[in-house]
């Protein structure tokens, strides 16, 4: 049977491969849903290209734009947020590919569970901020959750190995950054470009900062600890820059299970839509050889903060993470903007972690909540206009 498919974010980093991806699959999988927030000249092009029976735009006075390069298409356009949430819940899609950045991508992401859709997951910002609502109700609904972001995909391939309670530990690789090796003096005085420019991995601008400030690994373990249910206690990070094993699952007999590919989101993108299958597909297979030789090294939590703010974070649980999320993403727009340095990224979420009145049973509610007080908080403490949008 034919898999009908919606990009979120089909504009993006993840929502471009994941176009290539589907290209190379064949007419088993059909795209049937785009969606993007502002680049609108793409969405058309891709509309034009695949025929989507449904495209949203999130950012509403951008649909007039669509409307006008479309011209008498028959694609049917939706709005907003809501427009969004609404083609995650359709009864015409059997796989949502949750693409989008940041935590508006919660929503969309509760609605495919809630429907009972087959969710491949790359918005890590809604696990960080709402895992165990969002697993939760996946649950709930016969929702399966895969995860597309690598390390997560190479641990739900390993687990695979054995039983769920002869799991030990999950290690979490990280390839250190474009920072990994410069002297914490030195980080002081990184410029945009610098952190921009990752060593092996070709992403969206906002995932890009956060592996160089590595609050990146920090959402991942928070991420990993509600897709796999393992406490954060038993998950570490291990630093492996050539990045080629993505990481990986220690079992109870002491075995360690490890998945391994080329640094190239098309392969867990591919794994995340046609589970439990596998197909042949995009992928070539890493050839050892040429590699030589693979490194490891403990990661430094001194000079990346993010990390152990990371762990206390997931420790601390509640709406921490919300405000952990928020306060990064609101402080890495600023600094994409150029109007902050690299180093006051950490700096304004610890401030803002500890200012914050930590609610621990926290509901969705609550959560929303945590995440528009964080950005206002940022935007108080570098004194610009206080204008947040509740999600
Ligand atoms: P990106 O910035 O390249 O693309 C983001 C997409 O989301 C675009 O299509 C954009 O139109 C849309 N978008 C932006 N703001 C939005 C909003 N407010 N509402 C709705 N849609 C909006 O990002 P990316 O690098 O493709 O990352 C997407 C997600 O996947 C992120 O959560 C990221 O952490 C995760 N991820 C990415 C990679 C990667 O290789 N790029 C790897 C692992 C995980
Ligand atoms: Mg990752």
């Amino acid at each position: 049977m034919v898999k009908r498919i919606a990009i979120l974010g089909s504009t993006g980093s993840i929502g471009k491969n994941a176009i290539r991806v589907i290209e190379t699959l064949g007419p088993a999988y059909q795209i049937v849903a785009l969606t993007a927030h502002s680049n609108i000249q793409l969405l058309a092009e891709q509309v034009r290209r695949y025929k989507p029976r449904f495209v949203a735009v999130t950012k509403k006075d951008c649909v007039e734009e669509l409307r006008d390069l479309l011209g008498d298409s028959d694609v049917e356009i939706l709005a907003g947020s809501e427009g969004l949430t609404e083609i995650a819940g359709l009864a015409e899609i059997d796989i949502v590919l949750a693409a989008v950045v940041g935590s508006a991508g919660l929503s969309p992401a509760l609605a495919a569970a809630k429907c009972g859709k087959h969710l491949a997951i790359a918005n890590k910002e809604s696990l960080v901020i709402a895992g165990d609502l969002l697993m939760k109700t996946a649950r709930e609904n016969n929702s399966a959750v895969v995860p597309v972001d690598s390390e997560h995909s190479a641990i739900f391939q390993a687990m695979q190995a054995g039983k769920r309670n002869e799991i030990d530990r999950l290690i979490l690789t990280a390839s250190g950054g474009p920072f990994r090796t410069l002297s914490a003096e030195d980080m002081q005085t990184v410029t945009l470009e610098q952190a921009l420019a990752h060593p092996i991995w070709s992403m969206g601008a906002k995932i890009t900062i956060d592996s160089a400030t590595m609050a990146n690994k920090a959402f991942e373990l928070i991420e990993a600890r509600w897709l796999f249910d393992i406490p954060v206690g038993r998950i570490d990070i291990l630093v492996h820059p050539e990045s080629i094993i993505h990481s990986l699952v220690q079992f109870v007999d002491g075995s360690l299970i490890a998945q391994l590919g080329w640094p190239d989101m098309c392969l867990p993108i591919q794994y995340a839509l046609t589970y439990p299958e596998r197909v042949a597909g995009i992928a070539t297979p890493v050839k050892l050889e040429q590699i030589g030789r693979l490194t490891f090294e403990r990661p430094n939590m001194e000079k990346f903060r993010a990390l152990s703010l990371g762990y206390d974070v997931a420790q601390a649980g509640g709406t921490m993470p919300a405000v952990f999320n928020a306060a990064n993403e609101a402080a890495v727009e600023e600094f994409l903007a150029g109007r902050i340095k690299f180093v006051n990224i950490v700096e304004l979420i610890e401030h803002c972690l500890n200012k914050h009145n930590k609610i621990n049973k926290a509901g969705l509610d609550d959560i929303l909540e945590a995440d528009a007080w964080a950005r206002k908080e940022v935007a108080r403490k570098l004194k610009r206009p206080v204008n947040v949008k509740i999600l």
